[in-house]
């Protein structure tokens, strides 16, 4: 079952640490300014290669949307969609991009970095589905012996 569209929902922005900005302040802040001066070293601001010519800061389409996804969830997602070939890590299959879902590989309830490529993975909505709910039973149980687990706040990041 596919997840209904998010496409027309704002982007989430989120700060060093995983905290949620309420406006893209970052992207416009240290964003801009790395760059400007990405293009006038003429080096890509994302990965420092040179580049041809200082219209744009990115040598490349992939590290356009690499750098947006270290401001804009949404621009993250694609970006690990395209890494990962549109492959689920889990059943190893390929999808269209509309029935793969951009996860975090340690949630973010449990302190996982919501914006940190080495964190996320692609998974298809099922495999997706079966992680999520593996990990809501696993609180559960924590919950029931006692300790004090955060809440799942990692839903509200993911949409
Ligand atoms: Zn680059
Ligand atoms: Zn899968």
């Amino acid at each position: 079952m596919p997840v209904k569209s998010r496409q027309s929902a704002p982007s989430v922005t989120v700060g060093p640490g995983g905290r949620l900005l309420g406006l893209s302040a970052a992207w416009f802040g240290d964003g801009a300014r790395r760059r400007t001066e990405a293009r006038r070293a003429r080096r890509c601001v994302e990965c420092s290669r040179p580049l041809a010519s200082s219209r744009s800061p990115y040598c490349s389409r992939d590290c356009r949307w690499k750098f947006h996804g270290h401001y804009f969830w949404d621009a993250a997602r694609i970006y690990v969609k395209r890494r990962d070939r549109y492959t689920c890590a889990r059943c190893h299959r390929r999808f269209r991009s509309k029935e793969l879902e951009v996860d975090h590989i340690v949630e973010i309830a449990r302190g996982g970095a919501s914006l940190e490529y080495a964190n996320l993975q692609t998974l298809c909505t099922q495999c997706h589905r079966a992680k999520t709910q593996a990990f809501r039973s696993t609180l559960t149980r924590a919950e029931t012996a006692g300790s004090r687990e955060p809440p799942p706040a990692f839903e509200a990041v993911r949409t």
